[in-house]
């Protein structure tokens, strides 16, 4: 199983505990190919495995229906009244050279640290490290919170953490640093923190075991960009995501009732096979805002997050 702790005591404990006959397991996709392994490890429990093999990209894609879901890869972030495990799968692998070599890239002496669910356990040694060369770390606990009819959704729910959607850890502590350690892989992160937080964001990545300064405007670069491409659209699309954690009900309708010439449209899984065939010229994502920021320009027709579609086409 690599270098990710799938803490499978703990699932059995669990799937005994509840006497769960069916149990689903959730798994990120790059992690879908452990599930022989972590099948094979539960045999004696006597539980019938599933694996749900849709594409999962965070815990906001909850699935049920059986005795008990076994979530890998993320952290709660919505409650439901459903019989769910989360695993976050802490990534096992030293990081003393990459704290090293992050070390003269850092921006000033008060460093905010963030990372996401795989290396929270490693915030600790982060913050040992930092004090030891000198520098103040800073560390908070985001505040988005929002209230769905479906459920709680709570989004980032342990110090440091960031989510593609919930930089609100780093926007507590932006007033108090000269800098960010994002520790973590991709951009679709760091590009959050950088635009919502507006401080220099160092990124250390434990996959590669490189670091870089990301650059500054990256995120207003990429948003002008597609911006522009939605210029002479002359309809909209709004897409609402059936998944319990991205159904932004509520932001759809507030796009709709601004956006002439606009359709509400339901979907599970948003691509860009789907969308091209819809008939609409542009389409605004309120489902996970990743689809935007990483995927855009695979997509023909423009696609725009809700609130770049509402203040650049000024709606
Ligand atoms: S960034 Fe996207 S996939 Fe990740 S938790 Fe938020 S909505 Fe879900």
């Amino acid at each position: 199983m690599g270098q990710y702790n799938f803490e499978l005591d703990k699932v059995k404990a669990r799937i005994l505990q509840d006497k769960a006959k069916r149990v689903l397991v959730q798994l990120p996709e790059g992690l879908k190919s452990e599930f022989p392994g972590i099948s094979t490890a539960l045999e004696d429990t006597g539980a019938m495995l599933i694996l749900q093999s849709d594409p999962c990209y965070g815990a906001c894609d909850i699935k049920t229906g059986y005795d008990l879901t076994v979530h890998f890869g993320h952290n709660e972030f919505i409650k439901t009244n459903d019989n769910v495990l989360y695993i976050p799968c802490h990534y096992q692998s030293r990081i003393d050279e990459l704290l090293e070599k992050a070390l003269p890239v850092l921006k000033g002496q008060k460093i905010g640290i963030l990372t996401t669910s795989q290396h929270i356990h490693q915030l600790n040694e982060v913050q040992e490290f930092l004090k030891n060369r000198g520098k103040v770390p800073v560390l908070s606990r985001g505040k988005q919170r929002e209230n769905f009819a479906n459920g709680d959704i709570m989004r980032a729910t342990a110090s440091g953490q960031v989510l593609g959607c919930d930089v609100s850890a780093a926007i507590e502590i932006q007033e108090q640093v000269d800098s960010f350690l994002f520790i973590g892989s991709g951009k679709f992160h760091s590009l959050g923190i950088e635009n919502w937080a507006k401080k220099p964001v160092i990124q250390a990545n434990p996959y590669s075991g490189e670091v870089e300064e990301l650059e500054s405007g990256a995120w207003e670069k990429e948003k002008y960009l597609r911006i522009s491409k939605a210029f002479n659209a002359k309809s909209f699309g709004i897409i609402i995501s059936t998944k319990p954690g991205q159904r932004l009900m509520a932001t759809a309708e507030r796009v709709k009732e601004k956006l002439p010439n606009s359709a509400l449209i339901e979907l599970e899984h948003v691509s860009p096979q789907v969308i091209e065939y819809l008939p609409y010229d542009a389409f605004v994502i309120t489902a996970c805002p990743r689809i935007v920021i990483d995927d855009w320009k695979n997509y023909k027709k423009p696609i725009l997050l809700p609130d770049e579609a509402l203040k650049a086409l000024q709606a």
